[in-house]
């Protein structure tokens, strides 16, 4: 079978730059962004034809190689992005929706509990993969059930099976494909909601490079340690290797600043993991996630 009779939007050498908010991959050899009621047929035709292929949501935890990636990325966007507010005060969201359009869609309901999500900048099912958190919240504090696709089939998994925990889900290691998540709020007040919505994202307007291409913290938080201080420590900030450096006004942010490729942002991180594991004898290990060829 035709993988064009599968799924209707596929494009052939699709710029993986398009898709990251680092700014940088090269081409996916087939990219496909299938609707809701295509990804099962697709996976199962993949799994089938034995066709190597990548999940990715909006790619703002990716750094995809320069030579870009072999066989089929399945990037879940908009056509399986429905938000449905049920009773309860449940939410249900497809994988391709924008985490912020949940939490918008939260406030405008009166339903908090969202409000640490407003500015993470990815796509529910990346959020669910990463058990992504900020200010003291987690996608794991939220989460009533997920649904996804396990062996070709259709399964559910209740929010203690998820295996969550500080930047990882069972997600990570079984190479499931999260279809849509059903998250539990509570009932608030809609102006409380809206003001620490406001107040979060200032902070983070105010800490973050969040004008400059990047995929966030780069690095997880070492045990004990905050990463940004670590570089900052060392020496680093402002360190560059071509075009990306240590953000200026964030040490946990390597940013793309003058069209760097993704071999230079992955030296830039291999040498601040280097030279902090020399000042202070602690392996930073990277939170963003390296895919493709470099
Ligand atoms: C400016 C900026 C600020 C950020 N701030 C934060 C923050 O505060 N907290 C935080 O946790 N993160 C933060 N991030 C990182 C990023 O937004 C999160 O990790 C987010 O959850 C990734 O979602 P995504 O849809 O972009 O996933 P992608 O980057 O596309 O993919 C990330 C991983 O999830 C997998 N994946 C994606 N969708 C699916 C799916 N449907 N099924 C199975 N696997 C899937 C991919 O295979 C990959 O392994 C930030 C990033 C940026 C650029």
């Amino acid at each position: 079978m035709d993988l064009k009779k599968v799924v209707r939007n596929i494009k052939y050498n699709e710029p993986m730059s398009k898709h990251t908010t680092f700014r940088v991959g090269g081409p996916a050899d087939i990219f496909a962004e299938p609707e809701a009621h295509e990804l099962l047929d697709l996976i199962r035709y993949l799994n089938e034809s034995g066709q190597p292929y990548t999940v990715i949501g909006n790619g703002s935890n990716l750094l995809v190689g320069d030579k870009g990636i072999r066989g089929v990325v399945v990037a879940l966007k908009d056509g399986i992005g429905d938000i449905d507010v049920e009773e309860d005060c449940e939410i249900y969201a497809g994988a391709g929706a924008l985490l912020s359009r949940v939490a918008s869609e939260a406030a405008a309901c009166g339903l908090t509990g969202l409000e640490f999500a407003s500015g993470i900048p990815g796509s529910v099912g990346g959020a669910i993969a990463m058990n992504a958190g900020a200010y003291d919240g987690e996608m794991k504090d939220v989460v009533s059930y997920v649904n996804a696709i396990h062996d070709n089939e259709f399964v559910k998994y209740g929010c203690n099976e998820m295996d969550f925990s500080y930047r990882h889900s069972r997600i990570l290691d079984s190479g499931d494909i999260v279809v849509g998540v059903c998250i539990k709020l509570a009932f608030g007040d809609m102006g409380t909601i809206r003001a620490k919505m406001s107040e979060l994202n200032q902070r983070r307007a105010d800490k973050q490079p969040i004008n400059l291409p990047s995929a966030g913290s780069t690095f997880k938080r070492p045990e004990g340690y905050f990463a940004g201080k670590l570089i900052q420590d060392a020496g680093l900030r402002g360190y560059r290797v071509g075009g990306a450096c240590v953000s200026e006004k964030h040490c946990g942010f390597v940013v793309n600043d003058q069209n760097a490729t993704a071999a230079e942002i992955k030296q830039l991180i291999e040498d601040v993991q280097n030279k902090v594991f020399e000042d202070a004898g602690v392996r930073l290990e990277t939170e963003v996630r390296m895919i493709g060829e470099f």
